[in-house]
């Protein structure tokens, strides 16, 4: 005999989620505090931004543009793009669970790559499918597996590139041969989070793919090099048919008037994101240079952070090491989520930031 039902219980799937843990803001010591914990910029945003949401303010009282067409026009007029084909959302995000409320449901299959961003496993679970992980290969994605992991159960998959945690990405050879082997029902999720920090010559966020085929969308931040984080502001370029289907289920306001100003404010600033680009280039190769010249092993990242792997040695494990950092005002990652319990994380800061850490894990080590 089942027991009574004496309180609401949620649908299959949702009290399987683990809850996402998001980076630490506190430290427990040092003068001063440097969050490199969820690979914010150290750059703060485009002062035209900050102006166009001060100017925001004067409207509080009046509903925003529930199409957010500034922010599609000026997204538009930066890439190119059709604003048509765009749907602006609180965080890529809040675009990434509607792609799988719209897509996915029980009985079905999301697909992602083993260290693929955790947000994939929340949103698959969330609408009751179940969620499937491809083995990567040197903390890389890994599309022959990937491939292989496809079932006729499959709807959607979710791949970063660059990819958060670990910082690699695949060539967009890579992306197109995954792609070819797909079945047209599958919809292909290219979440290109960092992909105005990507110097690289074989590296494409995947505009093309999307504008060629009925099955791939796009998701962009502007949480990132935008430096918009505390904003919620996302986007998605994806096939027409894709765009209607967002478009009926996402709430008829999910962006404030305040975000959209200032994420097209920030977006049209060019010489600001070329200075953070900049800022990028110099740093994130000193950082991983500095953290191997001290003997722990760093991915090659594209993005705006590391992950640095720890000697299996007593005392001088991630944990030890998160502790020590946290003691120096230094805040970064810890892994456990991804089953990743011996690497941190580490966003490339301000220049002061970057030799701290540096500084205090030469320390650590020592
Ligand atoms: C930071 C990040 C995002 C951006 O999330 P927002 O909701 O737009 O802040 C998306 N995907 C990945 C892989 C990220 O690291």
């Amino acid at each position: 005999m089942n027991a009574p039902i004496t309180r609401p219980v949620p649908r299959p799937g949702i009290l399987d989620i683990a809850p996402y843990v998001p980076g630490k803001s506190k430290a427990t010591g040092g003068a001063k505090l440097y969050k490199l914990s969820s690979n914010e910029t150290p750059l703060g945003a485009s002062p035209q931004a900050i102006a166009a949401f001060h100017a925001a303010a004067a409207t509080l009282e009046l509903y925003p543009d529930g199409g957010a067409t500034l922010l599609r026009e000026a997204i538009g007029k930066a890439t190119g793009l059709a604003p048509e084909r765009i749907v602006c959302g609180c965080g890529s995000d809040e675009l990434l669970h509607l792609i799988a409320q719209a897509y996915l449901g029980p009985g079905d299959e999301g697909l992602y790559s083993q260290y693929g961003f955790l947000v994939y496993p929340i949103a698959i679970r969330a609408v009751g499918a179940t969620p499937v992980v491809a083995p990567e290969k040197d903390f890389r994605t890994d599309v022959d597996a990937l491939i292989a992991a496809v079932t006729p159960r499959t709807k959607v998959i979710f791949l970063a590139n660059p990819n958060n945690p670990t910082g690699t990405y695949i060539s967009f050879d890579e992306v197109k041969r995954l792609h070819a082997a797909l079945p047209a029902h599958v919809v292909l999720v290219l979440d290109a989070a960092y992909a105005e920090y990507v110097r690289r010559n074989d590296y494409e966020s995947g505009i093309e793919l999307v504008s060629s085929s009925e099955n791939v969308v796009m998701t962009r931040t502007f949480s990132k090099i935008y430096g918009l984080a505390n904003l919620r502001i996302g986007w998605i370029y994806a096939p027409d048919h894709v765009i209607d289907v967002l478009n009926r289920i996402r709430g008829p306001f999910n962006m404030t008037g305040p975000a959209i100003a200032a994420g097209a404010a920030a977006i049209a600033d060019r010489e600001f994101t070329r200075a953070a680009v900049d800022h990028n280039e110099i740093w994130l190769p000193k950082l991983a240079a500095g953290l191997e010249a001290i003997g722990l092993k760093v991915l090659p990242s594209v993005g705006n952070f590391v992950l640095a792997l720890f000697p299996d040695r007593q005392g001088k494990r991630a944990p030890d090491a998160d502790a020590f950092l946290l003691s120096r005002g230094v805040v970064v990652r810890r892994m456990e989520a991804y089953g990743l319990a011996n690497a941190l994380r580490i966003t490339v800061g301000s220049a002061e930031a970057n030799e701290t850490v540096i500084a205090a894990l030469t320390d650590f080590l020592a």
